[in-house]
């Protein structure tokens, strides 16, 4: 099974992984792989500083269309060497975001049609999803400053507040179509956060 965590930053997806973690073991389930996008792959990860620093030093603003194939090149790399061989020995995946945060940012945030997303996605990915989404739900205030405080800062300084609210607008959205994906209000108290995700997996594994 393939469960990915998605979420605004400063939502809180480290530690989201972590209980999910906690809670597959407790339900017997040992035999875990760990992702993250956009990254992944050696050559993933290099799409992946590619895009962020060269957004981060402003050297060459990327295009909206460059930065979104660059996405998908990282993500179907990841998909066909990492991703598709573990499930098909049996492993689950975890994920640290996947196609849900193309979605969200560069379809909400920076406002790429959504058919050209639609049929990107399609062409790359055909029907290969997740089982399973956690969508950690923040608003861009609480995020943010979680983030800050941490000191990531990766997109912060470069994106609007505006972008960020675009973004969970489509998280939100995309949510509420979806029953594979499971909406968490992540700006409770980490012990309810912590419930809340963990019910949802030990219900899910059960069905
Ligand atoms: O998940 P993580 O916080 O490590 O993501 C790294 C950065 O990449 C974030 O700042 C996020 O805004 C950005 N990102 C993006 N578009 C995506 C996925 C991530 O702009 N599709
Ligand atoms: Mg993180």
């Amino acid at each position: 099974k393939y469960i990915v965590i998605e979420g605004l930053e400063g939502a809180g997806k480290t530690s989201a992984r972590e209980w999910v973690v906690e809670t597959l073991r407790a339900q017997g389930i040992d035999n875990m792989v760990f992702t993250r996008e956009p990254g992944g792959t050696p050559l993933a990860e290099k799409l992946r500083a590619l895009t962020l620093d060269i957004n981060a030093t402003g050297d060459e603003i990327v295009t909206e269309k460059a930065e979104v194939l660059m996405f998908y090149a990282a993500r179907i790399q990841l998909v066909e060497t990492v991703i598709k061989p573990a499930l098909a020995r049996g492993a689950w995946v975890i994920g640290d975001r996947h196609d849900l945060s193309t979605q969200a940012y560069q379809g909400g945030g920076r406002g790429i049609d959504s058919r050209l997303l639609q049929t990107l996605r399609d062409a790359v990915l055909g029907d290969f999803a997740p089982d399973l989404t956690l969508y950690l739900d923040v608003t861009p205030e609480v995020g943010l400053a979680r983030a800050r405080a941490r000191g990531a800062l990766d997109r912060i300084e470069q994106e609007s507040l505006d972008f960020f609210n675009r973004t969970r607008e489509r998280y939100l959205e995309l949510a509420a179509a979806d029953p594979r994906i499971v909406k968490i209000d992540a700006t409770q108290p980490l012990a309810d956060v912590r419930r809340d995700i963990c019910e949802t997996i030990v219900r899910w594994v059960k069905e």
